[in-house]
């Protein structure tokens, strides 16, 4: 946990941000530049959210997103920066592609280069913490929201273990429905045929939360491999499979971030939206019998050396909604963001985190 001044001495802090993700640090780095102090909240015991890296056997395994890529001015500043510090590099222009698990890929690079952390998908969250003012920034990790409310014109956030912490303002990054729980369980939205609604002439905009209640997300399931022989994925190291169980097969030994033979598979959003409540063993095995092909079975014996499953409930968003950010009230003001505002993935997540961020800023100071 990075512990430092920020609301410290009890005084409410100007922001709160909910979640260490591309987008909440983003964020968190727009109000910092702006003068104003910041508390950013994560759940998990790292920094990423779904830029994930494990450790494992030895090997060293990127369990969420693989790649990113790089398209726009204010993202390539941020990376130009991340490369200056050796913390992200290029990785590849381009992956082979499958139309199935029985059809030979086909190399499908185009040009457009796509990176990757330097030692994990991690490093580039890393470095954007890094560069946080301790003075103003504070990062508290293992720190579970529990509701999120209003209180005397302030964002009141209840933590899981029962404290209180108040804020002029508050950034919400996680994914959409895990913020409407939050909302919901401060007490500011109530449900209506199934689904969340902002209470008529309560605080927050019900047009914005009858936008945000349609958003939905494809689960992922990610299978980690340590292996005893390198694996017979085509160089670069990935595969993209358009049908089938599968949606991705990562070498990490390729990719440059694992000293030892290590694999990442994904299931597609339909394999794993199947198969959400099947016993982990049983979608292991499902999933091994698919990427077999790739994996160098030498006599058989102890080819897989460890394995690991893990179950993404929030992988990626299925609709984008078209602006970068919403605001769901403005008094005060919360604004929610992340990888379903207006671009997916990696760099529209982190896009998404710099509006919000920049948004609040300006309101703040006016
Ligand atoms: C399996 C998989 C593969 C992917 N592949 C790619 C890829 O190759 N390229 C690409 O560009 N993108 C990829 N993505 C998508 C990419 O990872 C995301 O778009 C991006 O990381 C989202 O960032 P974010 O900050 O919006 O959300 P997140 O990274 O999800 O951050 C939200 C944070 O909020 C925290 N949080 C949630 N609830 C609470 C709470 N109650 N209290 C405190 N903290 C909380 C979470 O722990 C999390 O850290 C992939 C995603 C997955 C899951």
């Amino acid at each position: 946990m990075q512990e430092n001044q920020a609301g410290s001495a009890g005084e409410p802090v100007d922001v709160i941000v909910v979640g260490a993700g591309i987008a909440g640090l983003a964020a968190a780095g727009e109000l910092a530049r702006a003068g104003r102090t910041v508390m950013v909240l994560e759940k998990s015991r790292g920094l990423g959210g779904r830029m994930a890296t494990r450790r494992f056997a030895g090997a060293v395994c990127d369990h969420g997103a693989q790649f990113f890529t790089v398209r726009t001015p204010p993202f390539e500043g941020i990376v130009t920066a991340a490369r200056g510090a050796e913390k992200v590099r290029p990785w590849c222009e381009g992956f082979f592609k499958a139309g199935s698990l029985d059809r030979a890929p086909e190399n499908a690079g185009d040009g457009h280069a796509r990176w990757c952390g330097s030692q994990g998908m991690t490093d580039l969250p890393k470095f954007l913490a890094g560069t946080l003012p301790a003075e103003t920034c504070t990062i508290r990790l293992g720190t579970k929201l529990a509701s999120l409310g209003i209180d005397g014109g302030n964002v009141r956030a209840c933590l899981d273990d029962g404290s209180m912490l108040s804020a002029r303002a508050g950034v919400l990054t996680a994914p959409v429905p895990q913020t409407l729980d939050l909302l919901a369980a401060g007490g500011l939205l109530v449900t209506a045929e199934g689904r969340y609604a902002a209470p008529p002439a309560g605080a927050l905009d019900p047009e914005a939360i009858l936008a945000l209640a349609e958003v939905g997300y494809d689960p992922c399931f990610a299978l980690m491999l340590v292996l005893k022989q390198p694996s017979l994925v085509p160089a670069p190291g990935g595969i993209q499979f358009a049908s089938g169980p599968l949606a991705w097969l990562g070498d990490n030994f390729q990719k440059g971030i694992s000293s030892l033979p290590a694999l990442t598979v994904h299931a597609s959003g339909a394999f794993s939206r199947e198969h959400f409540d099947t016993p982990p063993e049983e979608v292991s095995r499902m999933m091994l019998e698919a990427v077999r092909p790739w994996i160098d079975l030498g006599d058989g014996a102890g080819a897989i050396v460890e394995q690991s499953l893990h179950r993404w409930k929030f992988a990626t968003p299925t609709s984008i909604l078209p602006e970068p950010l919403v605001a769901v009230c403005r008094e005060p003001p919360l604004v929610c963001c992340g990888d379903a505002f207006a671009g997916p993935r990696v760099e529209g997540a982190a896009l998404s985190g710099l509006a919000a961020g920049s948004w609040l800023a300006d309101l703040l100071a006016g």
